[in-house]
This record gives C-alpha cells, structure tokens and sequence, in this order.
C-alpha cells in the first residue's frame, strides 16, 4: 500500500452533535480520556455560551486561544488517527455547526434518554441527511430516569428518518440503571457511577439463560434483559455496516457519558466501523482522497478579535494527495499561489506547526484575508471547487444603518469581513447597495454590533426587516428572471457570491413567485451547481 493510502486509513475525521445538554461535551471529554488525549475530567472547555447574551459570547472570545484549540481535537487511538471536530452549541450559532459538518466523513449524535429527539437533533439530522453522512447514535444519561429504550427507538427512526440498530441494551434505567449488555460480544458491562476511573467491570455472558445473570443482576433485571434481548434481536435486522456507511441505518449505543459508562464500547466500535475519509463531490466531478494532487476546502475561519492583530485562522480540511508546508498551492477563486510557512495541527489539544498533512486532516492556516468560507486550494493546474459548504435560509433579517457617517468604510469593511467569516450572512440589494444581515438568532446582531465597534471603529444599528425566507434563484430564461429582479426590486438582493436572491416575506408570496415565474429554480440553500 502506499504511504498515502496508509494515511488516508488510518484516520477518522467526524464531530459529535447534539441537542444543547444532551452531553456533547461530556462525550467529547470522556473520549479524549479514553484516548489518553488528556489525563483528567474537567479538561475541556465548555464553549457552551449559557445566557442569550453578547457579553457571555465575547468572554468566550476572549479566551479564544482556548476556542481555537478545542474546535478541532486530534489524538491516536490504537492504530487510528481520530479528529474530533467541535461544534458550537448555542443554536444561534447553528450556521456553523452545518459548516463544519461538511468537513466530516460520519458523526456521532448524542441524545438524551430523557428528552429523546429534540428541536435541534431533527435540524442536525437534516444536514447529515443532505450528505449521507454516517450516523451512530449514543443514547446518554441512563443514570437517570428516562423513556423506554424500545419507544426511544421507534421515535429516533421516526423523527430522524432512519433506520436504527441497537449494539448494546441498557439494563434498568435511573436508580435501577445497572449496566449494559454488549449484543454483538455478547458481554455485560456492569454499572458504577465512578466519574473518574476507567477500567471496568466486564461479565461474559456466553448463554443469556446462566444463572450468573441472575446472581448478578437480580432475578427481575436478568429476566427483563432476557426479554429485551429477544425482542431486539427479533425487531431489529442484524447490523450491516454498508447500511451505517450508506447512511441507511444508525447503530445505537447506550451509556452515561458523564459516569465514563458505555463510552469504550463507543470508541472500540466506532474506531473499527466509522469510514475513513472519503471522497468528495467538486463542480468537476468527485475527488477521491487518493487523488494524488494536495486538494482541500475552507469551513471555518476565526477571527483574532484583538484589533492590532487582524490576522485571522482559517481551518482546512485536507481532501486529497498531501498538504506540505511552504509549498505553494492554487487559491482557486483568486486564481493565485499561496504558500504557508506556519500550518499547524491540533494534536493533543495544542497546536504545533505541521509539516505535512493528508485527507482526513484539519489544519490551521493564518489568513490576512485570502480567505472565504468555502474557498478551495488545490494544486497548480487543478481547476476545481469543492462543493457542500452551502448557506441556509436565516430566520432573522435587519437591514445594516450606518450611524457614524465619518465611518462609512469602516463599517463596509467590518460588515464584509465578518460576514464572509461566517459569522451572519450578508445580501446586498441593487437599489441604493443596502446590507442586509440575516443570521439565525439575535445573539449574532450583538456580536457583530460588539466586534464592528471593537474592531472597526464602526458603528450600526440594525432594523428589523420582515423578510421570512432567503430562496436563492437560478434560471435558463434571463429574460424571467430579469423581469423578476425589477418587479420585486425591494425583495431581491445578491448573495455574497454574486447569486440572486429572493427575500420573501411569507410562505404564500413565496409559493406565488414559483407559481408566477415557471422559468425560475428556487432553492432553500445556496448549492445548487
Ligand atoms: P452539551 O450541551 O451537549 O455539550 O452538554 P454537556 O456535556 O455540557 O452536558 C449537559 C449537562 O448534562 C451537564 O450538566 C452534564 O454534567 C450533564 N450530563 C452529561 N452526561 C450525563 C450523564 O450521563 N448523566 C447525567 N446525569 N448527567 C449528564
């Protein structure tokens, strides 16, 4: 096998996902210790912001070498190279989790035992589903009270839209919660709340009706796992992992992330099952990792907030062939050689200057401005883009006024940069080049009101637009479209790509438009090439 291809096997690039408070951090945390990443509990960083406010948000900024470290998190597991990639989990900043989402090759969904599916599991779910992404479940928090595993079951494959197949089942539930039982190896895991250590207590159970079941669990809980045990291995097909790689079937597993309980089982399947990198879809065609040209895309970029230090870091993910250090490569969209004399990687939680790096990988790239989410870099004489880094229609739109007209360019250029950061998104409207921002929730207005102030010396106010949705258009027929563009001159606008756009201010002048301009493709996210 070639050096690459052993690379390329070796790693497994994914993120963990969930609802706020089902335990996504918690998780992430017990598999770095359990990954020998890091030595003890309470070593990552919450970046959860807990109130709805600016000032919560920017004292998180203000650690943000933490930030920057923790949102990607590599470490060696056997033979395997594992790449967490963090998501943020305030919902307003749901935008980028989507982002980093397209940098994965499978995730892990955390759901809580109590709360099921919730609001924000349905959205993830949506995003995974629009790339096949793998899914595993991890259904945490048996420790306490929750819904019954087999009703929990039918609701995931219901709301989720996918067929699930329990790998373990728990035994009991809250106060008589007393482990799980491994349905592949056939093995129990015995329960004891114990936050810090991680060996275990591990029964093999070859025949289900031995008596040491009983002696072990009780009469009851061995009779009800029997029960159980039968009835899922009679509802549920046995596990095939092409359907976990087509994104057909989630396997599930159960456990208490915050007790260090199923979390092995977790990491041993996952590092044996979760796809390596793969190949992704580019306006060309599809790029195999193996190609053997350097070729990645842009999903994230932080920005320094400390204004004498505009530099910013944006994160690539390696796609094909081998990133080098102070190689030049190809800037796709600027049509320029760009070379890097200080990339760095994320191994252990620390940076540190990488000289190589190949698909699969996350690395950091010091950025003056090169850079947009979704840029691709390849290698010379390779002219392509990278696909899925789409935008989503926002929820919230406010036309941008300038208050300080001394600082007129200021603001233009703090509204710019911040937008193709991410942080919102911007839709310029041809008439008299109005901004609107659109984001997802109001926590993101004080941000960029708070860092436009901070960084740029510019001062906004923002006023509520009652747009509904964002549709981005595309048609055949110019002439349709042009007529579009004048007639509703107020409620178009072009995206930061140069795309139209069309701000609708309900569902029914929506469904009216596509009714009324036949010709026009109306799209609810901006990939449509
Ligand atoms: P996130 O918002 O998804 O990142 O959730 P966190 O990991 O911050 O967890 C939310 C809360 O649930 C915290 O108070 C955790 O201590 C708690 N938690 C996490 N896992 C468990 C668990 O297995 N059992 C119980 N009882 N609490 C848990």
């Amino acid at each position: 096998m070639s050096k690459i291809s052993e690379e390329i096997n070796k790693r497994k690039t994914f993120a963990i996902i969930s609802h706020p408070d089902a335990g996504k951090t918690t998780l992430t945390e017990k598999l770095l210790l359990f990954g020998g990443a890091i030595q003890i509990a309470g070593a990552v960083k919450n970046n959860k912001i807990k109130k709805t406010a600016a000032s919560d948000f920017m004292e998180i900024e203000k650690q943000r070498g933490i930030s920057v470290a923790t949102s990607v998190m590599t470490f060696e597991y056997r033979d395997k190279l594992i790449n967490i990639l963090d998501t943020p989990g305030h919902k307003d900043f749901a935008e980028d989790t989507y982002r980093t989402l397209s940098a994965v090759d499978s995730v892990i969904l955390v759901i809580d035992a109590a709360n099921g599916v919730e609001a924000q599991t349905e959205k993830l779910m949506e995003v995974c589903r629009m790339r096949d992404t793998p899914v595993l479940i991890f259904v945490n928090k048996l420790d306490r009270e929750g819904k019954d595993p087999f009703e929990l079951m039918d609701e995931l494959e219901e709301k989720l839209d996918i067929k699930v197949r329990p790998l373990t089942w728990p035994i009991g539930m809250g106060p008589r919660f007393k482990g799980v039982y491994n349905l592949e190896e056939k093995g129990i895991n015995l329960f004891d709340a114990n936050k810090q250590r991680i060996e275990k207590d591990v029964i093999s159970i070859k025949d289900l009706n031995s008596s040491v079941l009983d002696e072990r669990l009780g009469e009851s809980a061995a009779d009800q796992l029997r029960e159980d045990v039968d009835l899922v291995e009679g509802v549920y097909d046995p596990f095939q992992i092409k359907e976990y790689e087509n994104a057909q079937t989630a396997p599930v597993f159960f456990g208490s992330a915050l007790n260090n309980f199923g979390v092995q089982e977790l990491l041993d399947k996952f590092v044996n099952i979760a796809p390596r990198p793969l190949g992704r879809e580019s306006d060309k065609g599809l790029v195999e990792p193996e190609h053997d040209k350097f070729s990645g895309f842009i999903f994230k970029i932080h920005a320094n907030i400390d204004p004498n230090h505009r530099d910013r870091i944006a994160f690539l993910r390696v796609c094909s062939g081998k990133f080098e250090r102070n190689k030049f490569f190809h800037h796709v969209r600027q049509g320029k050689k760009i070379k890097f004399s200080n990339p760095y990687s994320f191994m252990a939680r620390s940076k540190e200057v990488v000289d190589e790096a190949y698909p699969g990988d996350v690395i950091g790239l010091y950025d003056t401005g090169n850079f947009k989410i979704g840029d691709t870099l390849t290698t010379q004489g390779e002219e392509f883009n990278y696909k899925g880094v789409p935008s989503f229609s926002p929820e919230i739109f406010k036309e941008v006024v300038n208050k300080d007209p001394m600082k007129s360019k200021q603001l233009d250029k703090g509204v710019q940069q911040l937008t193709e950061e991410g942080v919102a998104q911007l839709f310029t409207q041809q008439p008299g080049n109005k901004k609107i921002i659109g984001t997802v929730g109001e926590l993101q207005f004080e941000v960029i009101q708070y860092r436009l102030k901070n960084e740029y010396g510019a001062s906004a106010e923002f006023h509520h637009k009652n747009y509904h949705k964002a549709v981005w258009l595309t048609t055949e027929n110019e002439e349709q479209l042009d007529h579009f563009t004048r007639v509703k001159a107020r409620y178009v606008a072009k995206d930061k790509d140069d795309n139209w756009v069309f701000l609708a201010e309900s569902q029914f002048l929506l469904n009216q438009a596509i009714q009324d301009y036949p010709d026009i493709d109306f799209h609810t996210t901006s990939e449509f090439k």
